[in-house]
C-alpha cells in the first residue's frame, strides 16, 4: 500500500519527514515522482492539477491537507470510487479563535489606527469602539469554537448554520431564510462557510444591504465567498466601515491587486489558521491505517453536502 503526496505548490519534505518518523516503513511517493500508478491507494491532496488523481485505478483515499475540499472538488474529474476526507484539528479552531479575536479586538481598540497616528506624530486619544455583536457565518468544528470563545470574551454571538442549531448563549439561525434576521445588527461578521455552490459569492451586493451600516467583515472562509467589486462598493459607500480579508480568489494575490492598497482593507496571506504539520500527519496516519484496516474514515465529508 502507497501513500502519495500531491501538493504542487508546496515544499513537502517536512510532512514526508514526519509520516515518516510515525512509520519508518511507510511507502511514501512524492508527486510528480509517483511510480506504477497502481500502488497508490492513499494520496494527501492540496491544489492537485485537475485530472491527475484519475490516473491512479486503486485509489481509496484523497485526504484534503486542510479543513478545506473546495480544491479538489472543484476538479470535474475525480475518481469515483475514492472517499474524500478533511483535515479536523484543535490546533486550526484555536488558531482561528485567536485570529479573530486580535482582529475584532485590533478594530475595536483602534490599534491599526493608532500605528497610523504614530507614523503621523498625532496624538489623538478617542474611545474604543463600540458594538459587541458578532455574526458567525457557519457554526461547524471551526465556526462553534470560534463562537465560545468570543462568547467568553463577553461578545454576544449569533451564529448561523444550513441545520437547526441549540448552543448555549448563543442565539442561533439556520437556512437562507434566516441569514437576514441572522445578521440583524451585527457589528462584526466573520465568514467561516465552506465554498459550495450554495456559498460561492454569498458576500456580495444583498448580502451588504441586509448588513447593519458601519459593520465591519471578516472573511476567512474562501475567497469565492467574496464578490470583489460589491466589497469596494460597499465600502466606499461605507455600508461596511472595514474588511479584513485571509483568503483570496486568486492566492497569492496578485501585486497589482487593489485590496492590498486599500486603506480599509486590512489583509493576510491565508494565514488565519495553518495547519500544523506534525499533528496533520498524525491525524493522516491515523486514517491511513483505517483504510488499510477496513475501518471507517474519520472526517469523512457529505458529497451531497459538498463539505
Ligand atoms: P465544517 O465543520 O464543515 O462547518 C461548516 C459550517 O458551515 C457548518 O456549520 C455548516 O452548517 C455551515 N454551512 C455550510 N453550508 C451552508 C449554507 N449553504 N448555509 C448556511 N450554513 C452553511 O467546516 P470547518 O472545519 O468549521 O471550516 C469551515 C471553513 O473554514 C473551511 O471550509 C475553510 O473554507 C475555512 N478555513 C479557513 C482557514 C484559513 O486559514 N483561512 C483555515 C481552516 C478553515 P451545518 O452545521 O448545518 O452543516
Amino acid at each position: 500500500m502507497t501513500l502519495l503526496i500531491l501538493m504542487p505548490d508546496r515544499d513537502v519534505t517536512a510532512l514526508a519527514t514526519a509520516l515518516n518518523k510515525i512509520n519508518p516503513d511507510l511507502d511514501i511517493r512524492i508527486w510528480p515522482e509517483v511510480g506504477p500508478t497502481q500502488d497508490i491507494e492513499y494520496v494527501i491532496v492540496w491544489n492537485h492539477p485537475s485530472g491527475e488523481l484519475n490516473k491512479f485505478p486503486n485509489l481509496k483515499v484523497i485526504a484534503s491537507y486542510g479543513a478545506g475540499v473546495d480544491h479538489i472538488l472543484k476538479d470535474p474529474d475525480l475518481p469515483e470510487q475514492a472517499i474524500i476526507t478533511r483535515l479536523v484539528d484543535d490546533s486550526l479552531s484555536r488558531q482561528m479563535c485567536e485570529y479573530i479575536a486580535g482582529v475584532i479586538l485590533n478594530q475595536r481598540l483602534r490599534l491599526t489606527e493608532y500605528r497610523e497616528y504614530q507614523a503621523a506624530t498625532h496624538w489623538s486619544p478617542k474611545a474604543p469602539r463600540s458594538g459587541n455583536v458578532v455574526c458567525l457565518l457557519g457554526l461547524g468544528n471551526i465556526g462553534l469554537e470560534v463562537a465560545r470563545y468570543l462568547t467568553n470574551l463577553n461578545f454576544t454571538v449569533r451564529g448561523w448554520s444550513q441545520s437547526p442549531k441549540d448552543i448555549d448563549r448563543i442565539k442561533t439561525f439556520h437556512g437562507p431564510n434566516q441569514l437576514d434576521a441572522a445578521l440583524t445588527d451585527a457589528d462584526y461578521i466573520v465568514c467561516l462557510l465552506p465554498l459550495t455552490p450554495q456559498t460561492t459569492n454569498i458576500l456580495d451586493k444583498t448580502f451588504f444591504h441586509k448588513t447593519k451600516k458601519g459593520a465591519y467583515l471578516i472573511n476567512v472562509g474562501r475567497g469565492g465567498h467574496l464578490n470583489e467589486d460589491d466589497l469596494m462598493d460597499a465600502l466606499y459607500q461605507e455600508q461596511l466601515s472595514g474588511a479584513c480579508l485571509d483568503v483570496f480568489r486568486t492566492e497569492p494575490l496578485p501585486e497589482d491587486h487593489p485590496f492590498w492598497r486599500h486603506p480599509r482593507i486590512y489583509l493576510t496571506p491565508h494565514s488565519a489558521s495553518v495547519t500544523n504539520i506534525g499533528l496533520a500527519a498524525r491525524k493522516l496516519y491515523e486514517n491511513y491505517l483505517n483504510m488499510q484496516k477496513n475501518l471507517p474514515l474519520l472526517n469523512r465529508i457529505n458529497m451531497t453536502k459538498g463539505y
